[in-house]
């Protein structure tokens, strides 16, 4: 049977409106995520993957604009719908565990108070006896003790909160899950048991995942599929499986990949990659990346390239021209 598309992105921009001028913060990302598939979006700091992750649950900042491009998510235009069905949408169809997520719990409310808040406010007729029990459910399935129900956000190590965080998000069944950096803010071992169970869930519930990282060998290991992204926009599309080989990627991609540390005898060495990230509201002609590319030539200052299908994966990339030429007379 064919999978069905849970999200479908194309040709998507944003853009936030600033006193140095437009951020392009999105610039011009197209991808499909499957049903029960998970994908990670990859990138340094500041490249555009909360700007998109924030624009696929329409959350965008107050200055900031989706200037092009369709969102739809279960086939549905997330911009076409009004404010009230877009918020019945919202956490049923698509929802999302933020940035630094297990502070964003409200600190006066009971654990309790707070899921019986997400399913009375979405199902008029469920009781408060069934939402009680739904929440018993879910403190079970993320492994919490449902006593810690009665507890305020407080009285949680940051592990358990942020697994009260994912148990809200998934609390109405939805399709896709964004998870912005969700375990950045704790520490190795509990960063391993959120993702161990981030697994365990999603084979079970089958939902989709768009894993959101810059950490290369944490979303390859836990990503069927991912999107790089440099600048605001997807330079490479690729199965994870193939990342060990590190000369078939995009150079940024490669660049990445050797950022990861390298553990040896006696000494940890992490070889970033040289240079910065561009300013978005100019951004560098041709390839915005060709300060920092060590196979820039001069084509890469002047021409954007375009997206090469090499095998399965989209590269945005001059040097795969050719091969995709050669792809293209095969
Ligand atoms: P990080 O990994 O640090 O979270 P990111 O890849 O998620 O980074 P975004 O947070 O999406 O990147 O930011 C993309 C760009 O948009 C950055 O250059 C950032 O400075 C800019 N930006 C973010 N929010 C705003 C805002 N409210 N106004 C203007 N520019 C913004
Ligand atoms: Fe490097 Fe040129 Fe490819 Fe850009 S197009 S990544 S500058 S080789």
């Amino acid at each position: 049977m064919e999978k069905q598309p849970v999200l479908e992105l194309k040709n998507v921009s944003v853009g936030y409106d600033s006193p140095a001028g437009m951020v392009q913060a999105v610039n011009d990302v197209s991808l499909t995520i499957y049903e029960n598939s998970i994908v990670g979006l990859i990138g340094e700091s500041g490249s555009g993957k909360s700007t998109l992750g924030n624009a696929i649950i329409h959350l965008l900042k107050n200055n900031a604009v989706l200037t092009n491009g369709t969102i739809k998510v279960m086939g549905k235009d997330v911009y076409g719908m009004g404010k009230e069905e877009l918020r019945k949408f919202r956490w049923s169809q698509m929802s999302m565990v933020f940035q630094s997520a297990m502070n964003a719990l409200n600190p006066v409310l009971t654990i309790e108070a707070q899921f019986l808040d997400v399913f009375l406010s979405h199902h008029k007729n469920m009781s408060k006896k069934e939402a009680r029990a739904k929440a018993i459910e879910l403190m079970e399935i993320v492994s919490i003790d449902p006593t810690h129900l009665k507890s305020y956000p407080h009285e949680l190590s940051g592990g358990m909160r942020q697994r009260v965080v994912i148990a809200i998000a998934i609390a109405l069944d939805p399709k896709l899950v964004i998870m912005d950096e969700p375990t950045t803010a704790l520490d190795v071992v509990v960063q391993r048991s959120i993702l161990d169970k981030i697994k365990e869930i999603q084979k079970v519930k089958k939902f989709s995942i768009l894993f959101i990282s810059h950490d290369f060998s944490l979303v390859s290991e836990l990503a069927q599929q991912v999107a790089i992204m440099y600048a605001g926009r997807f330079v490479e599309i690729t199965d994870s499986e193939s990342l060990s080989q590190l000369d078939k990627h995009h150079p940024y991609t490669q660049g990445l990949i050797n950022a990861i540390p390298q553990l040896t005898a006696d000494e940890v060495t992490i070889e970033g990659i040289p240079g910065n990230p561009p300013d978005l509201v100019e951004l560098p002609s041709g390839c915005a990346y060709h300060p920092r590319c060590p196979f820039a030539n001069e084509r890469c200052e002047t021409e954007l390239p375009v997206i090469s299908k090499v095998e399965d994966r989209s590269i945005e990339c001059h040097l795969y021209d050719k091969e995709r030429e050669e792809v293209f007379k095969s």
